[in-house]
């Protein structure tokens, strides 16, 4: 058996020259849970050509999204930013990873922060009503360069509140998006990590600062911005977790730069 399932492209949606969306059929055998990546790729000269991508679709949903970055010269998204409603990708039949709930301890309220495509599993988490059902407060902060770069996970939380399943809990006040940028002028600028130090990430959203006791924390972006998180928590005596070992806090790379 193929370690990949051949599926459909159903919708391609293009927000910057360097980021855009799609969606796919979905194997009824594939089953993942919110937060985790699968390689998904093209056949190119009769071989697979696969990366690492997060799932961002919800594990109810019976499609699957994916939110690309378009890397001019990359070997894959050179060629996956041309696909096409009808084209076929390939998706690999074992999903994985560390983003997901039950590698965190029970809270009240989960920070899950991100820069760039490192959003993508957090549009699948914050649409799976388990994330509701297990946090009272879901804080989701996504920074990009550009304000265009914030454009999906707005249209996507915009839409929430409609949502059959997670809708009731957005209009709630449960789920807070936080945009920012850092280069272009936006109403909230500069990097989590500064705002966090700074304080004005909490007063901006009335939320008291992070506390081990009762928040727990999910990371994915760059590996800088891995790294300069992963001590925003850590510093405040957040551990580790996994599904093993169920912590405060886990993290995640978007990319291998
Ligand atoms: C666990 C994991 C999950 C991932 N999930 C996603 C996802 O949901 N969406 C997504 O677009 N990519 C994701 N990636 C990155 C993805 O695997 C590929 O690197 C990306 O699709 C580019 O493929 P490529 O063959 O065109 O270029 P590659 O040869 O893979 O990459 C070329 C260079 O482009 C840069 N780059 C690659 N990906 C990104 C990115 N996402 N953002 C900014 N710069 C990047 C890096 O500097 C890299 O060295 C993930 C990677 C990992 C490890």
């Amino acid at each position: 058996m193929s370690a990949f399932t051949t599926e459909t492209v159903l919708d391609v949606q293009h927000y910057t020259d360097r980021l855009f969306r799609f969606r796919t059929t979905r194997a009824p055998a594939f089953r993942f849970r919110s937060g985790e990546f699968v390689m998904i790729g093209l056949e190119v000269a009769g071989k697979p050509l696969v990366r690492a991508y997060s799932v961002a679709s919800p594990s109810w949903d019976e499609e699957l999204e994916f939110y690309s970055i378009k890397v001019p010269d990359g070997p894959l998204t050179s060629r996956l930013c041309d696909i096409q409603t009808g084209d076929t990708v390939l998706v690999g039949r074992k999903p994985v990873g560390t983003l997901v709930l039950d590698a965190l301890l029970p809270g009240k309220r989960l920070y899950m922060l991100s820069t760039g495509t490192g959003f993508a599993p957090f549009a699948s988490l914050i649409r799976d009503p388990e994330t509701y059902e297990r946090f009272e407060q879901v804080i989701v902060t996504h920074t990009c360069r550009e304000a265009a770069e914030l454009r999906y996970g707005i249209e996507l939380v915009a839409g929430l509140a409609e949502d059959p399943l997670v809708g009731e809990h957005v209009a709630a006040g449960r789920l807070i998006h936080d945009t920012a940028t850092t280069r272009d002028a936006w109403p909230r600028t500069g990097r989590i990590t500064t705002r966090v130090d700074s304080g004005s990430f909490f007063a901006d959203h009335d939320l008291p600062p992070f506390d081990p006791a009762t928040d727990r924390g999910m990371i994915c972006g760059s590996m800088e911005m891995l790294a300069s998180c992963k001590a925003l928590f850590e510093s405040r005596g957040f551990i580790e977790g996994s599904v093993s070992q169920p912590g405060q806090y886990v993290y995640e790379k978007a990319f291998v730069g």
